[in-house]
């Protein structure tokens, strides 16, 4: 563990010797009146990777000379680009390449395997949930269970925080689990929550799930290129997320879904919403076969790929590959712990109006978000942040989401927005 210090000195110092700093360099950083950004938002939208340019340019010549042919033409045939990124993103989820597919988006994704995974006629009908999953996920769900039939108040279970805490807990939603026992079809939770940041124990609350016969489904939306995981080795049933976050996909980019290979490899496969891009598409366009899925998770596509938005991804997922994503994680741990540190000196200086802490500071509960709330004002006090150039996203209730990320964040960042933030409590 790094030992930190309150010093400008330190924190450029620190950069100096950070073997991640040039990655910096391949992002554009944001500019207010003529100056860089302390962009601390890469948990909402990732900055764009200077590369993007490069890739959606050499697919529009693809279009350009090939039209139709370029299906399969060209160094990315458009029929199989889509492959590539299974076995990019494997490092990154923990998982076979065969289990990853990227395709549609997060909520999208979601309805398919809510589709696939949840049958309310076998008797198990309920939901849990964690406190403040996204609302994209709860509606999702919410209208699977009243496609269903199913009453939403006995069996939609959201799992809430202690007294003064802000986030579910991870034995208290174990302990949810067992309650429900034989009534629970399975969980669908986040693995780093949007709003505090918090990092649930998704390999204990797989297991618990299994244990009463449920599935173990997550929202990845916030954990995917942030913490590392091990969704096959944990026996996850299945996972869906979002590009535009952690992985710098671009704003809407091409989401992604991962289904353990339990469910694909023998036996009948699952049931599925189905379209062509699912199958075989040659076998599809002669008209020959009935829908039979891909093997792995690549069998619950539906359409063509879009090949622009995974030109977008590349870029991105190949400075992912270059840094190396056990790097990424350690150098967001350094980041986020100085963050805490810094945040903490706030708190301890007499005459800072304090703050309050969503996020659990243990490191095991928290990825790069640290989320603050700044008490009444918030509001103002976020402006005033903004007036200083610095860039992060908050809520009505005045918590705010601060995420440095390792990719392109500093620490000499870090110690500036502990100044400046530092000095606006200090003047309200
Ligand atoms: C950002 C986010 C989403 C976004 O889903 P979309 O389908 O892209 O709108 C979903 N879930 C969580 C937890 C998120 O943070």
């Amino acid at each position: 563990m790094m030992k930190f210090e309150n010093t400008l000195e330190f924190a450029k110092k620190t950069d100096k010797e950070n073997p991640l700093i040039s990655y910096r360099n391949d992002f554009y950083i944001p500019v207010l009146n003529d100056k860089e950004t302390i962009y601390f938002a890469g948990n909402g939208i990732g900055l764009q990777p200077k590369g993007v340019q490069d890739y959606v340019l050499d697919e529009l010549e693809n279009w350009a000379s090939y039209g139709f042919v370029g299906m399969d033409s060209g160094h990315n045939p458009w029929v199989d680009f889509y492959k590539k990124f299974s076995q990019r993103l494997a490092p990154i989820l923990g998982a076979l390449p065969d289990e990853i597919v990227v395709m549609d988006q997060l909520t999208a994704n979601l309805h398919f395997l809510l589709a696939s995974f949840y049958r309310p006629e076998t008797g198990r009908k309920k939901i849990i949930i964690d406190w403040k999953a996204f609302p994209s996920a709860v509606y999702a769900i919410q209208s699977q269970m009243q496609m269903a039939g199913v009453t939403l108040e006995e069996n939609l279970i959201e799992v809430d925080p202690r007294e003064d805490e802000h986030y579910s807990r991870s034995e208290d939603i174990i302990e949810a689990i067992e309650k429900a026992g034989n009534e629970l079809a399975m969980v669908v939770l986040s693995g780093v929550n949007y709003y505090s940041g918090h990092v649930l124990d998704i390999k204990s609350i797989t297991d618990a799930a299994h244990k009463v016969g449920a599935y173990s489904g997550w929202d990845l939306a916030h954990a995917v290129g942030n913490i590392p995981m091990q969704l096959h080795d944990w026996n996850v049933d299945f996972a869906v997320w979002c590009s535009y976050k952690y992985l710098n996909g671009g704003p809407g980019a091409i989401g992604g879904l991962y289904v353990h290979e339990k469910h694909y490899s023998g036996g009948k496969p699952l049931p599925r919403l189905a379209g062509l891009f699912g199958s075989d598409v040659k076998a599809g366009y002669q008209f020959k076969e009935d829908f039979i899925p891909l093997k792995g998770a690549a069998g619950w596509q539906l359409s063509m790929p879009p090949v622009l938005s995974l030109a977008v991804l590349s870029a991105s997922l190949e400075l992912f590959e270059s840094a190396g994503f056990e790097n990424l994680v350690a150098g967001g741990r350094d980041l986020s712990g100085y963050l805490v540190f810094i945040l903490k000196g706030i708190l301890n200086s007499t005459q800072a109006k304090p703050f309050e802490f969503v996020t659990s500071l243990k490191d095991e509960n928290h990825g790069c978000q640290i989320s603050i709330n700044l008490g009444p004002d918030g509001k103002h006090k976020l402006d005033m942040l903004r007036n200083n150039r610095i860039l992060i996203t908050g809520f009505a209730d005045h918590t705010v989401r601060i995420a440095p990320v390792p990719l392109y964040n500093t620490f000499e960042e870090v110690f500036l927005f502990g100044k400046i933030l530092e000095h606006i409590l200090i003047a309200h």
